[in-house]
């Protein structure tokens, strides 16, 4: 027998390393040389069991190609003569050969096939250990729906190759949402968003270089480091993304478009990724909800923003639980008899002295999801106001209230706002709830079925902002709302925008056939005024007649009716 004892030595060598983990090609060097061996390889048929990334260039094959063949242990790269292999099932269906090839002066009867079994299986179990485990990292680092690398890998990049390095500075992080991609999903199938993400995370894959990296987060969201001389033209490049060809959609092209945020780093930026992208999401956050811009780089002032944000969300329950917020009234007044005929209540937050206008909280509590609570406190006081006037023997005029949209997705909201009516003793008929109307179709249906039960309970709906929404026309036919409120926008373009007042004929027209009152909002001017009374909607609110005011001064109003015709 030839090498009977150096095989079972460089065996044992193996085994120990293999069960250490800490197997090198150095080892598998020394132990192939011990026993003349010139190549050592598996070969795995993983079929279409999945996406892999080949060994050598580490690109992923998706389904259906051979991937991980040849997996070579160790090659001399001289000629070899006698070749064994070793059969194995992997995973039970998956075929695996571990192939052992002997220096040309080795011959047949100088092997014994048993010892070396023996080592093919130390190398097989070794091997698919290894290859476990890469494919483990693989998993790790990738985004399992698209392939492309996940925030982990680009974590890792990013503070081994870059922050331990000291190029912090040299490289600007994004944070990319996808702007119109629910559209896909919403006019195509749910099929055809899953293909469409994955073809766009390859597409955007494809823009970075090799010392960058492009990873999904998740949903439509994604990352990126990139070089700053490179920023430029990979925005230029991500602002419209074009997804045709899609197997699920054919015939069909979508422009996928994006908010970006920046994080530009600071000289000698010592920052990890996470830091660095913290930046580009709340960058991304603010062009997306605030700034409505599509490219939004990090600065202090956003910071601020931010803070600002937070500050309020922190002083909110306390504020409620102080009565720091407060209903201010604004007249609507009938511009061809002066008569006082309604109030809108609109909230003023009073902190420590100071007024806190709507703007600054309104739109961060309707984001976090507070905006519920502040709407229910606002109408509650303002339906107490209204008993004290009552109980002074007075006939307030109807006030109006506002509710965001948010409160569609609050359960029993209806009854809520039914039932503060009658705890504060008032009547169904001293109020009005005021909404803006949905765009989003879910939103839709909830709404047509909030504004039928707060009818149900005899309560007075209208429609705020009316004319800003996509869905204007559409909604009004489905809705059995008793008000439009004319958005500001229009009356600003009054007197001598033609377009503005075409709008304005034909939303007045439309109210008129469907029975609905009107009501023109933001009326600064008698020129504006004159100009409404004339197309049809005498009903207005505006500075023109009064800024919202306190409850005693409102309180005034009803009692002496003082206000003019415009005429
Ligand atoms: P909105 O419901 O459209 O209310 C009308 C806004 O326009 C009010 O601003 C009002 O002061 C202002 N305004 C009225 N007439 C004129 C005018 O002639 N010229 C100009 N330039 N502005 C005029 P305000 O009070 O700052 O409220 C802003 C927005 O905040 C409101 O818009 C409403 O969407 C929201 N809001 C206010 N109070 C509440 C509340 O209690 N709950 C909810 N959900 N939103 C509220
Ligand atoms: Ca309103
Ligand atoms: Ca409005």
């Amino acid at each position: 027998m030839y090498m009977n004892d150096s095989t079972a030595e460089t065996l044992k060598m193996l085994l120990k390393f293999a069960a250490a983990g800490t197997i090198t090609n150095e080892v598998y060097k020394n132990a192939c040389e011990k026993v003349k061996v010139e190549k050592l390889y598996y070969d795995m048929d993983l079929g279409d069991s999945g996406r892999y990334r080949d060994k050598r260039t580490r690109e992923v094959v998706i389904h259906g190609t051979k991937v991980g063949n040849n997996i070579v242990l160790y090659n001399s790269g001289r000629k070899t003569g006698i070749k064994l292999m070793f059969p194995y099932y992997y995973d039970g269906r998956e075929f695996v050969h571990a192939f052992i090839e002997f220096s040309e002066d080795v011959s047949g009867s100088d092997i014994d096939k048993d010892q070396y079994a023996v080592l093919a299986d130390a190398i097989y179990v070794i091997a698919s250990r290894e290859n476990m485990r890469s494919m483990l990292d693989f998993a790790e680092a990738t985004d399992a729906q698209s392939g492309i690398p996940n925030v982990i890998h680009i974590t890792k990049r990013f503070d081994n190759e870059i922050m331990k390095t000291g190029k912090g500075e040299e490289y600007a992080v994004l944070y990319i949402n996808l702007q119109n991609f629910k559209y896909i999903n919403e006019t195509a199938t749910s099929k055809c968003g899953d293909e469409a993400i994955i073809k766009y995370s390859w597409i955007v894959h494809g823009f970075v270089e090799p010392y960058e990296s492009l990873a999904r987060m998740g949903g439509d969201n994604f990352t990126a480091f990139v070089r700053k001389e490179n920023l430029q033209s990979i925005l230029e490049k991500l602002h419209s993304v074009t997804l045709n060809k899609l197997e699920n959609a054919p015939g069909r092209t979508f422009e996928i478009s994006s908010w970006i945020g920046v994080s530009q780093g600071i000289p000698h930026d010592p920052r990890p990724f996470n830091a660095r992208l913290n930046e580009a999401s709340t960058a991304c956050g603010i062009g997306k909800t605030k700034l409505k811009q599509n490219v939004v780089f990090f600065s202090e002032e956003l910071k601020m923003m931010m803070n600002r944000g937070r500050e309020i969300m922190s002083m909110f329950y306390p504020a409620i639980k102080n009565r720091e917020f407060h209903p201010f009234f604004q007249p609507k007044v009938n511009m061809e008899t002066g008569a006082l005929v309604g109030f809108e209540a609109l909230c003023r937050w009073i902190h420590e002295g100071r007024f806190i206008f709507p703007d600054q909280f309104i739109p961060v509590l309707d984001k976090e999801g507070l905006i519920h609570d502040l709407d229910m406190a606002i109408f509650r006081e303002t339906c107490r106001i209204i008993k004290e006037w009552k109980d002074m023997g007075l006939k307030p005029p109807r006030v109006s209230s506002n509710f965001s949209r948010k409160n569609l997705f609050i359960p029993n909201i209806e009854e809520m706002i039914y039932d503060t009516i009658l705890e504060t003793g008032i009547s169904t008929d001293d109020v009005e709830v005021e909404i803006t109307e949905s765009v989003q179709e879910s939103e839709t249906e909830r709404l047509f079925g909030f504004v039928r039960r707060l009818k149900e309970f005899g309560i007075h709906i209208s429609i705020d902002d009316f004319g800003t929404g996509y869905s204007s026309l559409m909604l009004i036919h489905n809705i059995d709302a008793d008000i439009l409120k004319i958005d500001k926008s229009f009356v600003d373009a009054l007197p001598g925008d033609h377009k503005s007042e075409v709008l304005i004929e034909s939303i007045i027209g439309i109210a008129k056939n469907l029975n609905m009152a009107l009501i023109a909002e933001g009326v600064e001017t008698a020129e504006q005024g004159r100009e409404l009374v004339r197309l049809g909607c005498p009903i207005a609110q505006g500075y023109f007649y009064s800024k919202p005011v306190e409850k005693d001064a409102a309180c005034e109003m009803i009692k002496s009716d003082p206000f003019k015709p415009v005429i």
